[in-house]
């Protein structure tokens, strides 16, 4: 699954081939994905527009177009994105097609369908902070995102720190793998309640959740570098875990082999002697 560095390397490859182009055919599978795909709203707010911008908020990619709609694409579990020349045919499980004015169409290619379409107007767009994203959290690369925000947003709450960190509300698009990460930099439990942490372990968590998702938006921006010639592999690059998916393997810090527990229900991965 996608979590927030595989979507910010789709926006930065998305970014340079769909800017300045416009949008002169939309087509569609029939199908719906997690939600009914808007396709009237799409024809109605976007069709016809030309991109002005690509960005992304949480793990939602953002496409603007001159008239200020947006279109807004999650890729859930299996959702993938590429560009093919308009004579090379749809495949299985593409949904979604937007042909751009240089003969090339932009593919969402979704087999499960847990992939997400939503495009606002221009006005409904501009309040998107205050009606869709209400509930999201800051961004964690953003200047929103801080140890004394975290403080705050833990006051009075005793859930294990990875459960508090993957709920969208604390903070945008930290998924399983990332959290258990995140964790390990910090040096810090996964079970570990919010209501015992240090000031100093919240700063921690803020610097390594930077740096562990910088360096994996770094490795996927160095994996894809051309989106063009991107296989419909697009979005998904081998970035090596340290602990995510390792039981019983050492740790890379001390070689104590690495545990896996429960929490919340997603798997857990820690070293017992570096992380407390
Ligand atoms: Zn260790």
């Amino acid at each position: 699954m996608p979590e927030l560095p595989e979507v910010e390397v789709v926006c930065q490859g998305l970014r340079p081939h769909l800017t300045g182009r416009k949008i002169v055919q939309i087509r569609h599978s029939g199908m719906d994905l997690r939600t009914r795909i808007p396709i009237a709203e799409m024809f109605r707010h976007i069709l016809s527009r030309t991109v002005v911008d690509v960005a992304r908020r949480a793990k939602y990619l953002i496409i603007t177009v001159d008239n200020g709609a947006r279109l807004l694409i999650h890729l859930g579990m299996t959702g993938r994105l590429g560009f093919f020349p308009f004579e090379v045919p749809a495949v299985r499980h593409d949904h979604l097609s937007l042909l751009l004015d240089n003969d090339l169409d932009l593919r969402l290619n979704d087999s499960r369908r847990f992939g997400a379409i939503h495009v606002f107007s221009g006005e409904e767009a501009a309040a998107l902070d205050q009606t869709f994203f209400k509930a999201t959290g800051p961004e964690p690369l953003g200047e929103g995102f801080s140890a004394q925000y975290l403080i705050d947003k833990a006051a009075g709450k005793k859930q294990p720190i990875k459960t508090f960190l993957m709920t969208t509300t604390t903070v945008a698009g930290i998924g399983n793998i990332y959290a258990n990460e995140i964790l390990f930099a910090a040096r810090i439990r996964p079970a570990r309640s919010v209501a015992t942490l240090s000031p100093a372990a919240w700063r921690r968590i803020v610097q390594h959740t930077r740096l562990v998702l910088q360096q994996a938006i770094d490795c996927g921006g160095s994996t894809i570098s051309d989106f063009l010639n991107a296989e419909r592999k697009s979005g998904y690059f081998q970035v090596h875990f340290k602990v995510y998916d390792r039981q019983g393997e050492p740790c890379p810090t001390c070689g104590r082999p690495i545990e896996k527990v429960q929490i919340g229900g997603r798997a857990s991965y820690f070293c017992s002697k570096c992380q407390k």
